[in-house]
């Protein structure tokens, strides 16, 4: 019964990834999940996914299972989920007398640098925002009536249980980095506010996000150097990305194409494809990066391993990959030797400003998380609760109609937490073994293929164990994210 399920889902996860490729690349303008959904209906019955959830003896069968379920509760919400898509393409909002798209007013409000504007702006975004809240209420509460209908004491159980998260002891390690960074964060907002001139104690969250954006250093990250600084550090790994006959490459200009790149692994191993639009900036070689992490992850994955093994399992692990490559673009030897430019101390500072307001941004969600999903039907009453947590750790206000909107799915935040974890322990093997230039060494990048070629068998803590580490742990990253220069 196993071997056929597996069959089935493998089949049903490459359409639904051809589909979003086909959207995301432009390809295709309409995104039609429903009867991707509808033709595999079988894989996701309540019975089916009881099933799944009581044959979980093996590895192989845990995997399974939480692939029935998490999709047996996307598509309990379909409907709702595809009404707040829907009202997010539709929705409108004036703007220097026009009527701009919701979803540009939103990836305005950090290019914006005049700050009343920015401000007048985000709140404009967000009044539209809090339209969307009743439905999205409504979708979380059933998200937590399904959790507690498949047999778990509520939906972080589930995610915890299912994905194999270890909650409690990641909540800690959290609040420990939260902790630790606070007065190095403090120090490192009052000297950006401060260079833009905007008081500390009255810093919104738009500002923090317009100073992070940093328009700036785009001149370093010119478009026609990005490709070129990717293919220099696989060849550096001994990888010809061109020579990859099972990931695709796609380069090409299209109207409808996605702005940024994304990774679609539609058949791990034999069918990945890396999309990208070229246009130059930080952020354009920040997700470039990151995505080739996770492509390389994939195309390398070996081929004779079961479906749950190459396509599921921790995506923790696939994450680390990508946050490798990703933070390429913070070392000054990479920055000279690879992508030959001279490394800016001011660019360095921010670079690492980013990663730790990345790393408290997410430290902190998780903790508003678990209080949001404590309750079977959540409340209004949780717009606070998020202003002020998340208000409390970036020194910032936020604005607390974002409270449902700014939530993934499946406690997705603790995936990229345990990731930040795994990467820097991976790193400092990657040093260790390989010297300061291991993004140049062959035998790094046999060292590298060798971990990919597992797919996500093992999770992010076995990795760390595989590497001789007594498992994932906080004390790493802490120190990464305080040390002087980010290298
Ligand atoms: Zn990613």
């Amino acid at each position: 019964m196993i071997d056929a399920y597996e069959q089935e889902a493998e089949d049903f996860t490459a359409e639904l990834e051809e589909e979003y490729h086909r959207n995301g690349a432009g390809l295709k303008d309409t995104c039609d999940l429903a009867p991707i959904y509808d033709r595999y209906a079988d894989l996701f019955s309540a019975e089916r996914v009881s099933e799944m959830l009581a044959r979980r003896h093996s590895r192989r069968e845990r995997y399974l299972a939480q692939f029935a379920a998490l999709q047996y509760l996307d598509r309990s919400v379909c409907a709702v989920t595809q009404r707040i898509a829907t009202a997010e393409t539709q929705a409108v909002l004036k703007w220097d007398g026009e009527d701009i798209p919701y979803r540009l007013g939103l990836a305005l409000v950090p290019k914006e640098p005049d700050r009343a504007r920015r401000l007048s702006l985000i709140r404009r975004v967000h009044s539209l925002t809090a339209r969307t809240n009743e439905d999205r209420l409504a979708r979380m509460a059933e998200l937590h009536r399904q959790a507690e209908a498949l047999g778990f004491n509520g939906y972080c159980q589930l995610c915890d249980e299912l994905l194999g998260i270890g909650l409690g002891s990641l909540c800690s390690q959290m609040e420990s980095l939260l902790q630790k960074s606070a007065r190095r964060w403090q120090l490192e907002l009052d000297h950006f506010m401060s260079a833009e001139g905007i008081p500390t104690d009255g810093a919104h969250i738009a500002d923090l996000r317009y100073i992070l954006t940093a328009p700036q250093f785009d001149s370093l990250f010119p478009r026609e150097c990005l490709m070129p600084a990717l293919e220099r550090t696989l060849d550096g790994l001994g990888i010809s990305l061109r020579s990859l006959g099972n990931l695709d490459l796609d380069t090409a200009e299209r109207p409808l194409k996605s702005p940024r790149a994304f990774c679609s692994p539609v058949r791990v191993p034999s069918d990945v494809r890396l999309v990208i639009m070229p246009r130059g900036g930080r952020e354009d070689y920040n997700t470039l990066f990151h995505e080739a992490g996770h492509a390389l992850h994939f195309a390398h994955t070996r081929s004779s391993a079961p479906f749950a093994y190459r396509a599921l399992g921790d995506n923790s692990v696939t994450e680390a990959y990508a946050f490798l490559l990703n933070l390429l673009l913070r070392s000054p030897t990479w920055l000279r030797e690879v992508a030959r430019m001279p490394p800016q101390e001011p660019y360095l500072r921010l670079a690492h400003f980013y990663q730790l307001y990345y790393l408290r941004r997410l430290a902190a969600r998780l903790a508003y998380e678990r209080k949001l999903h404590a309750a079977t039907a959540p409340t209004a009453e949780l717009a606070d609760v998020y202003a002020d947590d998340l208000g409390e750790s970036l020194g910032v206000q936020m604005v607390p109609e974002n409270y449902l909107a700014d939530v993934d799915d499946g406690l997705y935040c603790t995936c990229y937490l345990r990731a930040w974890m795994l990467e820097v322990l991976l790193r400092r093997r990657l040093l260790e073994e390989f010297g300061e230039r291991w993004f140049a060494s062959a035998q790094a990048g046999e060292f590298l293929r060798q971990l990919w070629a597992l797919g996500q068998e093992f999770n992010a803590e076995e990795l760390a164990q595989r590497m001789g580490y007594p498992g994932l742990q906080i004390e790493p990253l802490i120190a990464d994210v305080m040390a002087p220069d980010g290298s």
